[in-house]
């Protein structure tokens, strides 16, 4: 019997993979026929950065067997564009497996807790540890606009996201930013023209994301549905169509779960009467209490509420 292999999948071009085994072999991957019938929920049964067991064939083919567990799964749920679904459950799509750090990017000139809140979401409801950066700190040469900056991250810093403040034109930060990417499965996200490019750029000088998309006539990005885990050199990144829309396409059914983020009123939270208490208007509040006699700080939970809101508001809306 032929021995079975871990890998994991680095690259995925329409129904071809590419599988990297743990001493670096590589792969081309085929599904293995009963994989591809599994259940029609999830629309690829094999996705960018899953490991799999793999049974190595001649010339670099190998069968995929199995997909080990995922740790973390990003996910969109509903359809590109923001269609209506008329009631029924928007279709699951895997956008990626096993990504260890989220990291958000968001620019310094008007930043916005809004924004970054619907971004830890789609983090949070992934079970994927958030990063949150601020880019183009160079465009906020002034105090008082670095006071505002420092203002709206204070509240992610308290609830123990690391935020790193950084500039890709300067290079501010971007040390500190791959020593905490160091060793991890990375999917960067945030809104369009955050910086996200010139982040993996400054972080792996020659990497040229945008070189890379450029087929061979020079005709610019083919917009294939090419996924691909790229070496940056101490940290892996997984770039992968639809992870850059992910946060508008969310369905308010699945708003991940606020306390998440607020692990001390999530302590507080198992004392409240109702077992079922969303620490809003409920008699017997834990959390309210705790406001009140000053055990909690009212901005912290004004930060909760807020934050409450943001994940229930429907993106279509
Ligand atoms: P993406 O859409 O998030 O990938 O953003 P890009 O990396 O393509 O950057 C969008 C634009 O912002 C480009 O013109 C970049 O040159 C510029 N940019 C990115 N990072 C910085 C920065 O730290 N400072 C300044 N001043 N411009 C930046
Ligand atoms: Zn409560």
């Amino acid at each position: 019997m032929t021995q079975r292999i871990c890998g994991q999948v680095v690259r995925v071009e329409g129904p071809a993979f590419r599988v990297r085994g743990t001493d670096g072999t590589e792969w081309h991957g085929v599904v293995r026929g009963r994989l591809k019938k599994g259940k029609r929920t999830a629309t690829a049964p094999v996705c960018i950065g899953d490991e799999v067991e793999v049974t190595p064939l001649s010339e670099g083919q190998a069968v995929i067997e199995r997909v080990l567990p995922r740790r973390t799964c990003l996910v969109r749920r509903t359809p590109l564009g923001g269609r209506r679904t008329h009631g029924k459950a928007p279709p699951v799509q895997v956008l990626a497996a096993n990504v260890d750090v989220v990291v958000i990017v968001v620019p310094a000139p008007a930043v916005r807790s809004t924004v970054i809140d619907r971004f830890l979401q789609v983090a949070s409801s992934g079970g994927v540890q958030p990063v949150l950066c601020v880019n183009k700190m160079d465009l906020v040469p002034e105090p008082a606009a670095r006071q505002h900056v420092a203002e709206v991250v204070t509240p992610y810093i308290r609830s123990g996201i690391p935020v790193v403040l950084t500039s890709a034109a300067t290079r501010q930060g971007v040390d500190e930013l791959a020593a905490l990417l160091r060793g991890n499965l990375v999917a960067f996200i945030g809104p369009s023209g955050a910086g996200k490019t010139s982040l993996l750029n400054a972080l792996c000088p020659g990497l040229d994301l945008r070189t890379r998309e450029v087929d061979a006539r020079g005709r610019g990005r083919h917009t294939t549905t090419t996924s691909a885990i790229y070496d940056i050199g101490g940290a892996l990144v997984v770039d992968t169509p639809g992870l850059r829309e992910v946060a508008f396409a969310l369905d308010e059914k699945d708003a991940g779960d606020p306390l998440l983020l607020f692990e001390d009123i999530a302590g507080l939270a198992a004392r409240s009467r109702f077992q079922d208490c969303s620490h809003v208007h409920e008699p017997g509040c834990a959390v309210k209490a705790a406001v009140a006699c000053g055990e909690l700080d009212e901005a912290r939970y004004r930060e909760y509420l807020r934050l409450r809101r943001a994940l229930e508001r429907s993106p279509s809306d």
